[in-house]
């Protein structure tokens, strides 16, 4: 069999950890709650069709993604047109029969959108979703004309059909509960402009539905803690079943020297060896996503945490070794090794952002193996 990738850098992403949690969502808001397994940005860099076919297995009914080329990708790849796909971003009007033929769903915020999507032939039915934006500012619907003339405008074209409305909250992930409430009522008040139910109504990302699972109406918009990772460190003491991580990172040392002394490593020749030390090199750079300002930081290997010394490279990084090791020792950069672990808030925190990013980052250029 021809080998999938020859580099010494993977991304391992465990479906079973994946599957655990949109089932341990399942359980915590009940059976009459859907699960919209948030699959955008390359599943937040874990794969989008292994993890849309795994959060599907595990229960989740729908998947969202944030643009419609992301949603035809998951077509394309093998999600049946049976398995509805929410467009969460903006989507140009002329692209709206596309979508219908795809069974895709897209997102409506203003009423503008349905005029110049009026002007299109339909082969299938449109369906669309509403947004609401009760205070995230972002993209949504906010006064009851606008709410009544997209209906109104929908009436005119029997291929669109509102299948849902939404809104999405900017600090349900917070200690502090009052701009949630306010939106959350801002939500009800939006609902009841409405001259019609649409069948599915959905507010909660994980945060939401992690904290609050008896208002997330009839769906849940799962993202990151479908991937096992806190939406915030604020939320961590609040989770109400534990988180299992899916991602992690390694590579194997590719050279391994001895330098001494005085001896300098990487461009600007800013790290200085303090004593004779072993110097291991590391395949993965910024180009992998793996940023310069890691410097300073550190990996694993034979289970113990050595720091990366010298600037990150475009594609390598050298660390310093506590003693000789083979070329091919296997260097953890995210996960565990032998009872060690450095986990993606680790890596958030160093980088003074938050763990979204992390996986996210990790580029094209890092094989991702399904575990
Ligand atoms: N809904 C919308 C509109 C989003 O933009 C996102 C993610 O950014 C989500 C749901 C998923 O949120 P989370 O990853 O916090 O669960």
């Amino acid at each position: 069999m021809e080998k999938a990738f020859y580099r010494d850098t993977w991304a391992e992403i465990d479906l079973d950890a994946i599957f655990y949690n949109v089932q341990s969502m399942k359980q915590h808001v009940g059976s009459h709650v859907e699960v919209i397994a948030v699959v955008k940005a390359n599943a937040y860099g874990h794969g989008d069709i292994q993890v849309a076919k795994t959060a599907l297995e595990a229960g989740a009914t729908r998947l969202a993604v944030a643009f419609l080329d992301e949603a035809l990708a998951l077509r394309k790849k093998g999600i049946p047109l049976d398995v509805p796909i929410l467009v969460l971003g903006a989507t140009n009007p002329q692209y709206a029969p596309l979508a219908a033929k795809e069974n895709i769903s897209l997102t409506v915020y203003q009423s503008q959108w349905v005029e110049e999507a009026l002007a299109y032939a339909y082969e299938r039915p449109l369906m669309i979703h509403i947004k609401c934006d009760t205070g995230m500012g972002r993209l949504g619907v906010k006064t009851k004309e606008e709410i009544e003339r997209i209906v109104a405008l929908m009436s005119q074209q029997t291929d669109f059909v509102l299948e849902g409305v939404y809104t999405h909250f900017a600090t349900a992930d917070e200690r502090k509960t009052d701009y949630f409430e306010f939106q959350y009522d801002a939500f009800m008040r939006m609902l009841k402009w409405l001259p019609v139910t649409p069948p599915v109504i959905h507010c909660a990302n994980s945060a939401a539905g992690l904290r609050y699972p008896n208002r997330v109406f009839n769906a849940v918009r799962l993202g990151i803690s479908m991937y096992g990772l806190s939406p915030s460190q604020e939320m961590k003491p609040l989770l109400p079943y534990p988180l299992k991580e899916a991602f992690s990172l390694h590579s194997r040392l590719t050279h391994v020297k001895k330098v001494k002394r005085g001896e300098k490593i990487s461009y600007g020749a800013t790290y200085e060896a303090e004593t004779d030390e072993w110097i291991g090199t590391v395949p993965i750079g910024y180009a992998d996503g793996w940023l310069r300002r890691m410097q300073h930081f550190s990996v694993l290997v034979d289970g113990k945490r050595v720091p990366i010394v010298g600037r990150v490279c475009m594609d390598q990084m050298m660390i310093r070794l506590p003693y000789e090791l083979p070329v091919g020792t296997k260097v953890t950069l995210i996960g565990e090794q032998q009872g060690a672990r450095i986990s993606i808030d680790d890596v958030a925190s160093h980088l003074n952002t938050i763990n979204y990013e992390i996986p996210c980052t990790i580029s094209y250029r890092v094989p991702r193996i399904f575990l």
